[in-house]
């Protein structure tokens, strides 16, 4: 009992030190990084539970969301939407405290999916009736259209890569669907996106290779229990010709599959309209808070703002944009001056070009910036899990003593691997340590690049708590360093 009183008094004590801007006071006292011990630990725990007050009890990143979601919404680069994000993100950035915001403009592919694409398949079926099904479909990220008049080719049904090779010679002129199933036994769903995405991502070129005339494959998606298909990038091997490409639902993809396991004749027609535009301008929006002691060194903290076309891109990736700029504000809520100068970046053009990513990496290699670290958010604004690092193992084997800090806030894991593809290119240019947030991922792949990834299934206490452990994070590399 009387231990119990003891810390509650100290916690007080320790509480009416550090409150405020002397809390922040002290973390950034003299250019010498504070070490970690059992003083700074306690300091550092009441940091945490009134960050946590701030962020729980506010509405900020919530409601900045539903903005970005309901008045901007769907947002690819080049079209209207990514110009109307970028506003966006400026006047949030600008409202969260930065103080300075700007944009850095780099080129970005424009693909267009045009009018909505159009599939159906027909069958003979016992009777010998032909029956005509249509089938959900979304072309995939910068494919080629059909002509106006669409295709209608016989199908053949591809389960992998192996067979594929297997019987190249039966592919030529059809439509090749391609079974890439999303395999529940991994315990990390990002493995099954990984496995079941090399299909969107190298299956036309693949079946190009041996002939085939186009492709639709599974969506890449876990999810049974709705048919949206999920649309996401291709990319095509210059050495063969750009073929059509589609994701189909899967409760019609499933039907389709079945059918053509049984070994029954069906023919698949597809129309649409994709086409690839000139490059066009976009930018990555930047804000910052001034580095008290180091101003020339860089934390970055990121999602991408583009998203794809059918949704709202509320999980992917405007909670990642909100989580980021939340850190920004909720630091300054705190009356904390960061040591180095921390960068909220909002990247363009992650979904079909990583341009963003690979511009802000050129550009800080050719000032000679030097970049501390870099986080991003793109994994979805569910309750968070883990951060997953990009470093050296002696300096994550350092961090993890700050681990028990973060464990009542929900992060009980700082995983070797992760990061960010827009911020992958800092890693590899520059050498920069990365981590990405991993959030629960069993529900992402459900709505990822899908028309129901809506600001309505996202919850707010769960992407609150991706936003303050984001913020606690910034706020540890800040005040100890890497
Ligand atoms: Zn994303």
């Amino acid at each position: 009992m009387k231990g119990i009183v003891c810390l509650v008094m100290a916690f007080i004590l320790q509480a009416g030190v550090f409150s405020g801007a002397a809390l922040a006071q002290s973390a950034s006292s003299g250019n010498a990084e504070p070490s970690f011990d059992a003083a700074s630990r306690e300091a550092d725990s009441v940091f945490f539970r009134k960050m946590a007050d701030d962020v729980l009890s506010s509405s900020a990143a919530y409601e900045s969301l539903r903005d970005l979601c309901k008045n901007v919404g769907a947002r690819l680069a080049g079209s209207p939407g990514m110009y109307k994000a970028e506003a966006w993100a400026e006047k949030a950035l600008k409202a969260a405290g930065a103080d300075k915001v700007w944009l850095q403009e780099c080129m970005a592919p424009h693909w267009e999916r045009g009018k909505a694409e159009e599939a159906w398949y027909t069958y003979a079926d016992e009777k010998g009736k032909q029956q005509k099904v249509k089938l959900d479909v979304l072309a995939l990220g910068n494919s080629v259209g059909t002509d106006a008049k669409g295709l209608t080719l016989p199908a053949i049904l591809i389960n992998d890569f192996s067979e594929l090779e297997k019987r190249k010679d039966d592919v030529k002129g059809k439509m090749v669907v391609f079974n890439n199933i999303f395999n529940p036994k991994n315990l990390a769903v990002g493995q099954s996106y990984g496995e079941s995405g090399s299909y969107r991502r190298r299956g036309p070129s693949e079946a190009a290779k041996y002939g085939a005339a186009a492709i639709m494959i599974r969506s890449v998606t876990a999810s049974a229990n709705d048919n949206h298909p999920h649309t996401g990038t291709t990319s095509y091997d210059s050495a063969y010709p750009k073929i059509p490409a589609a994701a189909v639902g899967l409760k019609d993809g499933d039907k389709l599959i079945g059918l053509l396991a049984s070994g029954k004749p069906v023919s698949i027609y597809y129309r649409s309209d994709a086409r690839m535009l000139p490059d066009t301008k976009a930018n990555n929006v930047i804000g910052e808070l001034t580095g008290s002691v180091f101003p020339e060194k860089y934390i970055t903290v990121g999602g991408h703002l583009d998203s794809w076309d059918p949704a709202e891109g509320a999980h992917d990736d405007g909670t990642g944009c909100v989580h980021s700029i939340e850190v920004l504000r909720a630091l300054k809520a705190m009356g904390y001056k960061p040591r180095h100068t921390i960068r909220v970046v909002l990247f363009a053009n992650e979904e079909n070009g990583l341009r963003g990513g690979n511009k802000y990496a050129a550009e800080a290699k050719a000032k000679n910036e030097e970049h501390l670290f870099a986080l991003e958010s793109d994994a979805g604004g569910f309750t968070p899990r883990s951060f997953g690092f990009t470093l050296d193992w002696k300096r994550l084997a350092a961090i993890r003593q700050w681990l028990p800090l973060f464990v009542p806030y929900g992060v009980y894991e700082f995983r070797n691997g992760g990061g960010g593809a827009d911020i992958g290119p800092l890693n590899r240019q520059l050498g920069t340590p990365v981590a990405g947030l991993s959030p629960d991922g069993s529900r992402y792949f459900d709505l990822h690049h899908a028309r129901n990834d809506v600001f309505e299934n996202v919850n707010k206490r769960e992407l609150d708590l991706g936003s303050l452990n984001m913020a606690l994070l910034i706020y540890m590399i800040d005040k100890y360093g890497l």
